[in-house]
């Protein structure tokens, strides 16, 4: 017979997904999932915005005046409107040297980023925070780019290694790209303070190293203005840099996705020829993006009331979490007081990292139906006030 996919592999999966799955078949009424990366609100679901809803209703209403394709690098309304969120009152400092392209979420944003970087910086390889979200490894290869890590998470003190990773960027050669979470890192919700995203910047601009930051929590942590701090201090020296932007949590909007790219460049003309690459990358990639999404976040910017609704909706999102965690470390520290936990309340946004081994978390899922990804990473999200006590029970007993 014919022999042609033969020698194709199995694709293994995705670990999380696979995870997700076995929760969904796990029968226990009492169980808990904390793996998957989704925001669930106090009842468990995945909620929408109302605010969204209402730009649905609008969408719905007024559909595109033509059905014609989006330019290559999207809508230009959303454009203008979302590069304002991602970079707010430092805008002005780099708004004329900004090139930028709606995308595919925050991953087609950090693919579409990876491309353009291969193709103009073939000899410049990756580093990536020590750990960091899997996805960045594999677009990054995907695209042909080398991936390394730099220091990050220490396992002994369960806190940032700093002066790992300052030591570590302090070795990079020229035009080295850092991949950089400005906001909520993913997986360890461990940040940065802005006295150490100076530090950050300021060896980037020294070692002229090519910062490319990964923001797909803003607002989750302090405040939609409060996330952006690195990015400011980033477009304040000066230095050229990369920023994607997702709208999968913060909207809402995950199956829509819908993201932007920006390539902060050093001048006017590197960002109007930057902007016809991007066109060619978008355009060899996937030739155009989609409206639906991208429409639906511009009418909710475009409009003061509908911004307002949807900022304390995020409020909402990112006052629950905090409490969850303050309320999980503070039932931790009733039932096992000999053990430190403060690490867990100074970890900021979706996620946290418990340090568990593997084998505390097989037993928290074999024994207690508590679901954690095999890193040790919680999705703190996925707490909510009926399983609180349960999970705190189990995390002190298998401590
Ligand atoms: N970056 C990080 C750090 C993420 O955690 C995620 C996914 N949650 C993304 C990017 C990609 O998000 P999107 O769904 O918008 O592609």
């Amino acid at each position: 017979g014919i022999i042609m996919f033969e020698h194709v592999d199995a694709y293994a999966g995705d670990p999380i997904f696979s995870l997700v799955e076995q929760f969904m078949k796990d029968p226990r009424e009492d169980k808990v999932n904390l793996t998957i990366g989704f925001y669930f609100d106090e009842d468990g679901k995945v909620p929408n915005f109302s605010s969204v809803d209402k730009a649905k209703v609008w969408a719905a209403d007024n559909p595109p005046a033509s059905p014609v394709y989006l330019p290559m690098d999207g809508l230009p309304d959303y454009r203008v409107a979302v590069k304002s969120l991602a970079f707010g009152d430092a805008l002005p400092l780099v708004d004329s040297r900004l090139a930028s392209t709606q995308s595919l979420g925050g991953s087609g944003a950090l693919k579409v980023g990876a491309d353009l970087l291969k193709r103009y910086f073939p000899d410049s390889e990756l580093w990536v925070s020590d750990p960091t979200w899997e996805n960045h490894h594999s677009i990054f290869k995907g695209a042909g780019v080398k991936v390394n890590t730099y220091r990050y998470y220490n396992p002994q003190t369960k806190m940032l290694d700093f002066s790992g990773m300052l030591e570590d960027l302090n070795q990079l050669p020229e035009k080295a790209i850092v991949l950089l979470h400005p906001c909520c890192h993913n997986p360890t919700g461990i940040d940065l303070t802005n006295e150490q995203w100076q530090q950050v910047v300021d060896v980037v601009k020294q070692r002229n190293l090519l910062a490319f930051f990964d923001m797909a929590y803003q607002g989750f942590g302090f405040g939609l203005n409060e996330d952006t701090q690195a990015i400011k201090l980033m477009a304040e020296s000066g230095q050229p840099f990369l920023l994607a932007q997702s709208f999968s949590k913060i909207f809402s909007l995950y199956s829509e996705r819908v993201g932007a790219l920006y390539v902060v460049c050093e001048s006017p003309e590197t960002a109007e020829t930057i902007q016809g690459q991007l066109k060619f990358t978008v355009r060899t990639n996937y030739s155009t993006p989609p409206s639906s999404g991208a429409r639906l976040v511009n009418h909710v910017l475009a409009s003061d009331a509908l911004t307002d609704e949807w900022k304390t909706e995020l409020e909402v999102m990112r006052e629950r979490m905090h409490t969850m965690r303050q309320q999980l470390v503070t039932k931790l520290g009733e039932l096992r007081p000999d053990v430190d936990f403060s690490y867990l309340a100074a970890q900021v946004g979706m996620f946290s990292y418990t340090g568990f081994s593997p084998e505390q978390i097989k037993r928290l899922k074999d024994e207690f139906g508590v679901y954690l990804i095999a890193s040790g990473r919680m999705c703190v999200a996925g707490l909510n006030t009926r399983n609180i006590e349960a999970t705190a029970k189990a995390f002190a007993a298998v401590c």
